[in-house]
């Protein structure tokens, strides 16, 4: 494994990186939520992370099928102040994984995130392996509304967004914790992962699972992992790079 730390060394790593991305058109990009902070969209285990801000429960509670039904209307108070943030642009990381993709370079996205930030980028074959903030349906009729509906919720009665058709709640379409993740888009994201010749991990603590477990399917020998903060402790990734993802992805010649 390559890993260097610090400025000085990230010349070496990006020209290391370049050179993968050079000689392959068969990369995959898997992420998650810090591939976003640098949009101003906070994730959950950095020190800004939602984990360390103060609330009732810890976020994967208060992100929960069992709390959503027990108490939705608290559900969607936290939902609409902290998991929705429509005014967050694309930053770096997903403009250059755009370009990458335009390039017939990158093959496909798998993200962790909900927060539409790949597509709005550009990208178009990425797999939302916890769904949008963009998509929510009615849990009644099944009536499909975009996010504006769920965030006027906010203003109104109860807050809790109900649909005007049959009057039955309006659920965001995102894996809640102890919902099942969905089975066509796991098969997706497996069959990317293990045709993939370049594995690019970044911006994920690897903690959430079975999210997690797919890059086990990668069978290749150019794995890269960019992340702040060291996720690679069992020294897996063929190149590891610590630092900002935007940053670095910034310096990705296409
Ligand atoms: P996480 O919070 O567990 O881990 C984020 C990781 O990204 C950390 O290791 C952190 O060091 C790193 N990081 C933060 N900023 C970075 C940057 N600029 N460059 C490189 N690395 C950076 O997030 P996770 O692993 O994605 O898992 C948490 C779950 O939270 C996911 O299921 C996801 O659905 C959800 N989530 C999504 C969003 C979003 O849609 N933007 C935001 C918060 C949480």
């Amino acid at each position: 494994m390559i890993s260097m730390i610090g400025t000085d060394s990230l010349y070496d790593e990006v020209a290391l990186l370049n050179d993968m991305i050079a000689s392959s058109d068969n990369i995959v990009f898997f992420g998650g939520a810090g591939v976003s902070t640098e949009s101003g969209i906070p994730d959950y285990r950095s020190k800004d992370g939602l984990y360390n801000q103060k609330f009732s429960h810890p976020p994967e509670v208060m992100l929960s099928r069992p709390y959503f039904e027990e108490d939705p209307a608290g559900f969607f108070i936290f939902y609409r102040e902290k998991m929705v943030c429509l005014t967050a642009k694309p930053n770096a990381a997903h403009l250059k994984l755009a370009e990458l993709e335009k390039a017939g370079k990158l093959k496909g996205i798998i993200t962790q995130n909900i927060d539409g930030l790949h597509q709005a980028a550009g990208s178009r074959n990425v797999l939302e392996l916890h769904g949008s903030v963009h998509r929510n349906n009615c849990m009644k009729c099944g009536a499909f509304y975009g996010v504006d509906r769920i965030m006027a919720s906010g203003d109104d009665g109860s807050g809790i967004p109900e649909c005007p058709v049959c009057g039955g709640i309006i659920k965001p379409s995102v894996v809640l914790y102890s919902e099942p993740l969905d089975n066509d888009v796991i098969a997706e994201a497996i069959g990317l992962i293990s045709d993939a010749d370049v594995l690019i991990i970044g911006g994920t603590s690897l903690a959430v699972y079975p999210a997690a477990g797919l890059i086990n399917y990668y069978t290749g020998n150019r794995l890269v992992v960019i992340n702040l903060e060291d996720t690679d402790p069992s020294g897996r990734a063929d190149l590891f790079i610590q630092g900002k993802i935007g940053e670095v992805l910034s310096r990705i010649n296409v």
